[in-house]
């Protein structure tokens, strides 16, 4: 496991999961980053199920992450998420 701020990979320690996420604590440069399943995943594959329509949620589900994991990795690739047709209710 390698630090996400200074790419030691030793001195990287787990402290803890929260929900899907693995939280590391490196002692290295002690800071604290969660570590997710998504990071080994090619942005390409993500963006191929947005373009079949998948929701971001749903694409959670499957790589069993959270949502704001696959929120911030949609921004952090710049994936473009198809759109979304809005349903208005008429009262
Ligand atoms: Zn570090």
């Amino acid at each position: 496991m390698k630090c996400k701020y200074c790419l030691q990979d030793t001195n990287v320690v787990k402290i803890g999961k929260l929900s899907y996420e693995q939280y590391y604590k490196c002692r290295n440069c002690n800071k604290h980053f969660t570590y997710t399943i998504l990071d080994q995943i090619d942005p390409q594959e993500i963006q191929r199920l947005l373009n079949n329509g998948v929701h971001r949620y749903a694409i959670a589900r499957e790589y069993g992450c959270t949502h704001n994991a696959i929120n911030s990795y949609i921004k952090k690739h710049h994936l473009i998420e198809s759109t979304i047709e809005r349903v208005t209710f008429k009262s």
